[in-house]
């Protein structure tokens, strides 16, 4: 299951994997500009809620 942000100015969608989740990936989103419009990450993420599904490449729960 993947927990779903929407960006607040295009309505870009990313997707974090809702099992592999902590405190730091928050932290990354936050600093996350949008993929899309650009838009800087802090407070543009919205959160839409979760999906069962992966439909694009734009996840940012990565492990660096
Ligand atoms: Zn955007």
């Amino acid at each position: 299951m993947y927990i779903v942000f929407e960006c607040r100015k295009c309505g870009h969608n990313l997707y974090m994997d809702a099992y592999n989740i902590g405190w730091k990936h928050f932290k990354k989103l936050a600093e996350k500009d949008c993929p899309q419009c650009g838009e800087e990450g802090y407070e543009n993420w919205i959160l839409l809620g979760t999906n069962r599904t992966f439909p694009s490449d734009d996840a940012i729960a990565e492990d660096e």
